[in-house]
């Protein structure tokens, strides 16, 4: 297969620096989009692709693994250099063999196939929003605008370990892939996305016109976009794809989450206590255990019905061990988050985020003042307290508590 490739990062309308990071190294391509500051996302990212490059040279492992060590490569900079403590990043990675797609996936970046004008994304977001649409609890177009939606449950650099989702994807003459980070899909909809793929002439065209789209629509996040074009190897131009006999049926909407065939990937299962009853009811098949594979391309399955099987058998018994480590890569996340909300009637300081799911408290008081929640809220501009106010860190909290302190005295003074 020929692979032609047009990639750029671009920092968009209103970050100060750029923390996305893509490579190019045929036959390996991939995007990250780094975490955790300035300089940490800029570190966390290139230090993840620097590594998996590295790693790939040397031939040494698989994608997965050398993903895998990326992961500890930045978790040990982060542990031992302070200045880029906490830094963390995704990692969507391609690497081409012939006409088989190997990838490999951490985070919320993406990988979309466009074949014959549709568009299919090829992996699963690490996402709380996206946890929440799997549990029932939100809707997909709620999560497209919901404000926790950057919140990472898998990230690179966070914890000693990370589970990795990996999945091959076969492709033909005439395919199209994307890498990009959220900087591109969180402002622009998926059918201008598809569009645009569908008719630029070249993988260049395609990304410069996808990142001027996200620039346009407020370019509120740095953007990155790899686009991969597939063909022929000789000069066979006469054998079109669509001329090939034994063609996947392709040409359905693009999901905008898991579609039904992938409840085998969903996050539902035991560690996540006391699900709500009606969401078991809901479930697809008698099994409580899920796995996080990558979920394969829709089209034809590339891998012996067998094979499959037994891989997601595989899977599932990991389950467990995987979803305690995405649930503490959450909390870490968590852990950079702060508000303002009510405790025991008090106004209290949380670390955290004013949600739960499931069950699971995303939060932790930190202080409890002495001031009543019920005498804030009575204040107009304090109605919202119960739902939580966020700031950006620590200092942003205690100036909320300060401001009430003043406006609760203020109140109490009698009027003159
Ligand atoms: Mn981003």
């Amino acid at each position: 297969m020929n692979v032609r490739v047009g990639a750029a990062t671009d920092i968009g309308q209103v970050r100060e620096g750029n923390e996305d990071s893509y490579l190019v190294v045929a036959p390996l391509y991939a995007v990250a989009d780094g975490m955790g500051g300035h300089r940490g996302g800029e570190v966390a990212s290139s230090l993840a692709l620097e590594t998996v490059q590295q790693l790939f040279e040397r031939q040494e492992g698989s994608l997965a693994d050398q993903v895998s060590r990326a992961n500890r490569a930045v978790y040990d900079r982060s542990q031992s250099d302070r200045s880029v403590s906490g830094m963390g990043t995704t990692l969507t990675a391609a690497l081409i063999d012939e006409n088989k797609v190997h990838l490999v996936h951490v985070g919320d970046s993406r990988a979309y196939l466009v074949r014959d004008g549709a568009l299919t994304q090829l992996t699963e977001d690490h996402t709380l929003v996206h946890r929440m649409v799997l549990e029932g609890e939100i809707t997909p177009e709620e999560a497209e605008t919901h404000p926790h939606r950057s919140i990472l449950t898998r990230a690179l650099g966070v914890d000693e370990s990370v589970q990795v989702d990996e999945g091959d994807v076969q492709v033909e003459s005439g395919d199209r892939l994307l890498l990009c980070t959220d900087g591109l899909t969180g402002m622009v909809p998926e059918g201008q996305i598809q569009e645009i793929l569908r008719d630029a002439a070249d993988p260049q065209e395609a990304v410069d016109r996808l990142v001027k789209v996200a620039n346009r629509a407020g370019g509120i996040d740095n953007i990155t976009a790899v686009v991969l074009d597939f063909g022929e190897a000789g000069d066979k131009g006469a054998t079109k794809a669509s001329a090939i006999p034994h063609q996947p049926t392709v040409e359905q909407p693009v999901p905008k989450v898991a579609p039904p065939e992938r409840s085998d990937i969903t996050i539902v299962g035991a560690p996540i206590p006391e699900p709500p009853p009606e969401d078991s009811a809901s479930r697809s098949g008698p099994s409580s255990t899920t796995t996080s594979s990558l979920p394969a391309v829709r089209p034809a399955p590339t891998t012996p019905r067998s094979h499959r099987g037994r891989r997601v058998g595989i899977w599932a018994g990991v389950t467990i061990s995987v979803l305690v480590l995405g649930v503490v890569g959450a909390r870490l996340f968590l852990d950079t988050q702060w508000y303002v909300g009510v405790s025991n009637g008090r106004v209290a300081i949380f670390r955290g985020i004013p949600a739960e799911v499931a069950g699971f408290d995303l939060h932790s008081v930190v202080i409890e003042t002495s001031l009543s929640a019920a005498k804030a809220e009575a204040l107009v501009a304090w109605r919202g307290l119960p739902e939580g106010i966020t700031t950006d860190d620590r200092d942003g909290a205690n100036a909320v508590v300060e401001q009430i302190r003043k406006d609760l005295e203020r109140a109490q003074q009698p009027a003159s």
